[in-house]
Formats: C-alpha cells, sequence, structure tokens
C-alpha cells in the first residue's frame, strides 16, 4: 500500500465515524453564480444583473467566520467552488485564510483562468486536490456548449500550470449531446497528462438558480446515456472488472430494499452553503434549507440533521433493482419534485444499462 493509498484509507474511516456521528466533516462554499463560461446545462450560473436582483456575494470575512464556526464543530474538509471560483473577488485570501485555520481544501474549476500568478500561489500553499471540469476535447465543442471558443486551450493552460506546481488534480467530465462523440479523446487528454478523469453520464434535472426550467434536451436520452456509461466503463476497467460488474448488474437481488433513507453522506456529514448563504444538505436540494449567515453554523447543522433525517425515499420501496440503481435523493427531488415517486428517467437508464449489458453477453 503506498502513502496516497493509506491517506485515501484514512480518510474513509474519518468519513464513515463522522458520518454515524454526525459531524459535519465536509462542507461547500459555492462562492458565487457567476462564471466567464455559459454552459446549456448549468444550473447556477448567473448574469451579473440578475445576480444583483437576487442578492450580493458575501465577503471574505464572512465566509471565514462560518469556517470558524465549522471548525469548532468539526469541518476538516473545504470545496471551493462557484460558478467560477476564481472570479470570486479576494479569492486567494479566502483560501490562504481558510489553510490558517487548518482546512483541507479542494476547488472545482473549469480551468480557464488558472494563471501563473494563481498557479504560484496554490503551490506555495497546496490545496488537496484541483477539480478541474472538462467539457470537451476540442475548442469546437467549448463554443457549441459552453459559449467560449478557446476553452479547450485555455483549460489545458490551466491544467500544465497547475502540474508544474506539482498539485494534483483530478479531471470531472459531464457527457451530453455535445460533447458524447469526444469520450475517447477526453480519456486521451487524460492519459497525456497522466490524470484520473471521472465521467458522469446521468445529468440531475436541475434549474436551482436560473429562470428557466430545464430543458431536457440538454441531457442525452436513457438509452445514450447508459450506452455512453458503458463505453466510460470499459475505458475504466479491466476485463476481469467489467465481467463482475456485468454480474453484479444482471444479478441483483430478486427482493426490494426496505430501507428508505439517504443513503450518502448528504445532512448526515456534508452539507453546502450556496453563494447567498443558505446551507443545505447537497447540492441540488433547496430544502431543508436554512440560512446559515443569519442563524449560525451549528444552529444550522442542528436544523439540516434534523430535518434531512425525516426524508424518507419511498418511490422506489418495491423496486428490487435499487442495489444497482444510482438513484439517490437529489435524483428523486430533481426529476419529481417530491421524494414518493419512481423518477422515471433513472428507471429507464438503469434498465437500458441492464439491457445493453445482457446483450453484450
Ligand atoms: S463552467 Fe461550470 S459554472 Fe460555468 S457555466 Fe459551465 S457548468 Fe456553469
Ligand atoms: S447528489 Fe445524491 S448522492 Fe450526491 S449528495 Fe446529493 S443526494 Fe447525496
Ligand atoms: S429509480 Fe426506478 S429503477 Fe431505480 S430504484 Fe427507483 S424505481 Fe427502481
Amino acid at each position: 500500500m503506498d502513502a496516497l493509498d493509506s491517506a485515501l484509507k484514512i480518510e474513509e474511516r474519518l468519513v464513515m465515524k463522522a458520518t454515524l456521528a454526525h459531524i459535519p466533516l465536509g462542507g461547500t462554499f459555492e462562492l458565487l453564480p457567476l462564471c466567464n463560461m455559459n454552459c446549456h446545462m448549468c444550473f447556477i450560473r448567473l448574469s451579473r444583473e440578475e445576480m444583483d436582483l437576487r442578492g450580493s456575494l458575501r465577503s471574505v470575512e464572512e465566509w471565514l467566520e462560518i469556517a470558524r464556526q465549522m471548525k469548532e464543530s468539526g469541518t476538516l474538509f473545504v470545496l471551493l467552488t462557484g460558478g467560477e471560483p476564481f472570479l470570486y473577488p479576494g479569492f486567494l485570501d479566502l483560501y490562504q485564510g481558510l489553510k490558517k485555520l487548518g482546512m483541507i481544501i479542494t476547488i472545482n474549476t473549469n480551468g480557464t483562468l488558472i494563471t501563473p500568478q494563481i498557479a504560484a500561489a496554490l503551490g506555495k500553499d497546496k490545496p488537496r486536490r484541483v477539480n478541474i471540469t472538462l467539457y470537451g476535447a476540442s475548442n469546437q465543442t467549448y463554443e457549441r456548449l459552453c459559449h467560449y471558443p478557446n476553452g479547450f486551450d485555455q483549460t489545458c493552460k490551466g491544467i500544465e500550470l497547475l502540474l508544474e506546481q506539482k498539485i494534483d488534480i483530478k479531471l470531472n467530465g459531464t457527457i451530453v449531446p455535445e460533447n458524447v462523440h469526444e469520450i475517447d479523446a477526453l480519456f486521451e487528454i487524460a492519459k497525456h497528462y497522466g490524470l484520473y478523469i471521472k465521467m458522469d453520464t446521468y445529468m440531475y434535472p436541475s434549474s436551482r438558480e436560473r429562470l428557466h426550467p430545464f430543458h431536457p434536451e440538454s441531457r442525452l436520452s436513457p438509452k445514450e446515456a447508459a450506452q455512453a456509461a458503458l463505453k466510460i466503463k470499459k475505458h475504466q476497467m479491466s476485463q476481469e472488472e467489467y465481467t463482475a460488474y456485468q454480474n453484479h448488474m444482471l444479478n441483483h437481488p430478486s427482493l426490494p430494499n426496505q430501507d428508505s433513507s439517504i443513503q450518502c453522506r448528504a445532512g448526515k456529514s456534508a452539507f453546502w452553503i450556496n453563494w447567498y448563504g443558505d446551507m443545505t444538505s447537497c447540492i441540488f436540494m433547496k430544502k431543508p434549507g436554512i440560512n446559515v449567515f443569519e442563524n449560525g453554523f451549528e444552529k444550522s447543522w442542528k436544523y439540516l440533521l434534523e430535518n434531512t433525517s425525516k426524508i424518507q425515499l419511498t418511490g422506489c420501496l418495491s423496486c428490487t433493482k435499487k442495489s444497482v440503481c444510482q438513484v439517490c435523493a437529489a435524483c428523486m427531488y430533481c426529476e419529481c419534485g417530491c421524494f414518493d415517486q419512481k423518477p422515471d428517467y433513472m428507471c429507464q437508464y438503469t434498465d437500458e444499462l441492464i439491457k445493453q449489458l445482457e446483450d453484450m453477453k
């Protein structure tokens, strides 16, 4: 076992203990809804005018005060995100302030705004990791999907600047109609830089901040999403692992799992604070929510714990495919607006995965 493996094992154990003990171990600061790109499927981005109509950004000192309170409650991991977090005024001051508090920081970014100065500042006191989302493998795709013509070149430049500083990077990708033809190329890019890439093919139908509803055409159909998911697995898994996955999917238990509680860390050891201060258990769920700047962290965490534990995901109670389906509370909430209905898209996606795996046998 190398040092990274053992660090991950320690972290997993910490997360497990915190989840059982209801300690708010990890939180996200969604610093702002502004972004230099404008992706079709984005559910957070607002123009400056739209943002000004809803509220104003919280200052570095306000975030640090919340972080001090979080630390007293047991928080160790902080994810900084946006919008695009490098557009947040005072980003580096906040970063350095959080580091002084002893927080272990991850940054989510589109990678296009990383300058030599930012990379050098991060290199001096490194984050745990920078997660860079790759929206495609060419400038043409960035233009079509993100309305940002040189986005691909700029993202690659950002990756290179961080690598020069020996900063740990993970690549993320969401596969949508505009980039589904570039899955192989995305893996090539990850290989070129020697980085791990995680690609999702399920998109939550959220339009959290935006005034318009979610556009179904901005995501793949369940059949296309399942096809893309299996293609990605073939890239990521050895033949042996793929066969084990296939067996797992095709031989799921025939009795339904009656546990209808939330299975992830949301509202048990993890929380999300949006740019105007609403603290929720997960990025996709508006409720339960409480303004942390008005109520303080400890009171807000207690409120989240109590109210998240009341959520029962009864929509899938009688389903025998739950153990092979990636349904979660946010999926139900975004697909159905409640927790007591089956999310049709996810049912079709799961059925497609099973069918396509069966056809491959
Ligand atoms: S880069 Fe991210 S935050 Fe910016 S518009 Fe695209 S999805 Fe939204
Ligand atoms: S997206 Fe789903 S799995 Fe992830 S934190 Fe939210 S509810 Fe949990
Ligand atoms: S989303 Fe559909 S397939 Fe998945 S567990 Fe619920 S009912 Fe079953």
